[in-house]
């Protein structure tokens, strides 16, 4: 977004909602578009109305955008919020039944060309018009519609927003919004940290940070306008803060902070050898959950008794197509052989909702509420030779090791009943073709992380082998909150007591079924609720691999038979706000 309040010197404050907390200080790196791919293609006549609905969904994408940046303008100061705001009205304007519309439509139709040559074509020709006008204003629209345009193909080519090569070690980067495919691009190595104008804490983007350790602040307003590539940022994870700029004195009180940090973290480090049990000798299983295959050193660094959830989707971002079942296996058995004889539970792929996958782009469509669309098992399940290379790729790669498999999104038994048809077909063909796979066969769990199947936890559990609570959707499922959303971000609350019966009654369900339970989403790795999560049954959970020290420090200080009261206090209650002042108390 171009504006002039980069003119801005000295120390600069911007606030948002914390995605992951830590201190990092660097250098800004505002994230401008990776470079442009314009495919140019001839398309048949019969093509051409569908090759219009795509522009359709990409111009609709791109509203959507523009809207929701309109709205966090909001945030800003009067005259920020204003400047902001014309400018965005400006681009919307130009994506409302205008002239550039029209061009691109027109186009298609008689040039019969693919929708992002026919963008590039209006919005060269646009441009070139206003560039001759003699205002000077006027002629500096022409740099608007080119970023409308890019906007545009980058929606129809689902070409990730950011570019992270060439950067220097401990770069902020900066954007106005990262996909999780977009994160998946960032090297912690290189990056210290991120902040993004759009996105929410619970977002799986915001999962990717905490799990890559890099402190991460979202839905900052006024954030691009705010600071230039090369200035220095300090991204503030405690207080939900960028200091663009800062003063020295800001510096230093933030450069001692930091050491503070380091101090606490090489004392947490001293407990890795030390097991995960209650004061008074409960032992809990402490594992974590994997997003890239690199973390898994780290996973082993902190002492992880195996992988509680491996998400699959990384192998299906950012490429053209899905992987074959070689190239699954192959990354699957170096996990496997990784972790030396720990378990390993994987999870079929949970693409949908807001964890798009380009390379399965067409056959996700166009969702009415990608929430409660086709993903995660339902997709598998439609595109079934899909779900069988999967399958067949974590079989093969049972034959090295401890391997469960883990069912995303389940909602009640048929689902799970036609999975394991699929499971015995692909073992039968397996065998044929004399493929090694693990003996026993890999247990098959759930997850719980619909309401419905939390409800029918009791029937799930006769038909699976194991749960794993997923309380990020569960979350959200319950309460009708987007967990992506930074504008319903505060209402999301996992101790409302809807969700807290939910997570309580599959805990028991599991354990008169006799199945293990774990619980792997976000506050598995949040020590606020170790104790509640205990209290309530809970023996394993699950987490991403910088929070698991601190996790164990706090199991070390909890008495299990206070924490069961404390749970049977807290369960009887009816307001979220008692329930965390409950909680609060007794974590002290
Ligand atoms: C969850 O929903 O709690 C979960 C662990 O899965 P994900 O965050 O990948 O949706
Ligand atoms: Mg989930």
């Amino acid at each position: 977004m171009k504006t002039d309040r980069t003119k801005a010197k000295g120390e600069r404050i911007f606030d948002g909602v914390v995605g992951a907390s830590g201190i990092a200080i660097g250098p800004a790196h505002v994230s401008e578009a990776g470079a442009l791919q314009v495919p140019e293609y001839e398309i048949k006549p019969d093509d051409i109305a569908s090759e219009i609905g795509r522009f359709e969904v990409a111009l609709r994408r791109s509203q959507n955008q523009l809207t929701k940046l309109k709205t966090k303008s909001l945030a800003l100061p009067d005259a920020a919020a204003e400047e902001l705001g014309y400018l965005l009205d400006a681009h919307l304007l130009m994506l409302t039944g205008s002239r550039l519309v029209r061009g691109v439509e027109e186009t298609i139709g008689k040039k019969g060309i693919n929708a992002e040559a026919a963008v590039q074509m209006a919005i060269s020709e646009v441009a070139r018009g206003f560039e001759s006008l003699p205002d000077a204003y006027m002629a500096a629209r022409a740099d608007d519609v080119r970023e409308v345009g890019a906007r545009l193909i980058r929606n129809l080519t689902d070409t990730p927003f950011q570019a992270f090569t060439h950067l220097p070690a401990g770069t902020i980067i900066v954007a106005e919004e990262l996909s999780p495919a977009d994160a998946a691009l960032i090297d912690p190595q290189i990056v210290a940290g991120f902040a993004t104008v759009l996105g929410g804490k619970e977002s799986h983007t915001a999962i990717m940070a905490r799990s890559f350790g890099l402190p991460a602040i979202f839905g900052v307003a006024g954030l691009l306008g705010g600071v230039k590539s090369g200035e220095t940022v300090i991204v503030d994870g405690a207080a939900g803060r960028i200091i663009v700029d800062p003063s020295q004195e800001t510096l230093k009180d933030y450069e001692s902070r930091r050491k503070v940090l380091e101090r606490e973290r090489r004392q947490l480090d001293r407990l890795i050898d030390l097991p995960a049990e209650t004061g008074d000798g409960v032992t809990i299983g402490l594992q974590t959950n994997l997003e890239l295959p690199r973390e898994v050193d780290g996973a082993l660094t902190v002492g992880a008794a195996g992988i509680g959830l491996l998400r699959t989707e990384f192998m299906f971002m950012n490429r053209d197509t899905p992987p074959g079942e070689d190239e699954q296996y192959e990354v699957l058995a170096g996990l496997v052989a990784a972790m030396g004889g720990r378990p390993i539970t994987v999870r079929t792929l949970d693409v949908g909702g807001e964890k798009l996958a380009y390379s399965l782009g067409e056959q996700l469509g166009d969702p009415v509420n990608p929430a409660l669309g086709l993903r995660a098992i339902r997709l598998s399940l439609k595109l079934v030779k899909l779900f069988e290379t999967q399958l067949a790729a974590i079989l093969r790669a049972s034959a090295h090791g401890p391997v469960r498999i883990l069912l995303p999104m389940i909602a009640g038994t048929g689902e799970v009943r036609q999975t394991r048809e699929i499971l015995t077909r692909v073992i039968k063909r397996l065998k044929r073709r004399g493929s090694p796979i693990g003996d026993p066969v890999p247990p098959l769990g759930v997850m719980i992380e619909v309401p419905g199947a939390a409800l029918a936890a009791d029937a799930l559990a006769a038909h699976v082998d194991f749960f794993a609570i997923g309380t990020n959707d569960l979350t959200m499922y319950t309460l009708a909150i987007d967990r992506a959303d930074e504008q319903v971000a505060h209402l999301y609350n996992p101790l409302h007591p809807g969700v807290l019966r939910l997570i309580q009654f599959a805990v028991q369900a599991g354990q008169r079924a006799g199945i293990p339970v774990s619980v792997c989403g976000e506050v598995a790795g949040d020590p606020r609720y170790t104790a509640l999560l205990l209290g309530l049954g809970v023996r394993d959970l699950s987490m991403a691999a910088p929070c698991l020290p601190r996790i164990k420090q706090r199991i070390r200080q909890i008495d299990m038979a206070a924490a069961t009261a404390r749970a049977e206090i807290i369960m009887s209650q009816a307001d979220s706000g008692r329930i965390a002042t409950l909680l609060d108390d007794f974590n002290g």
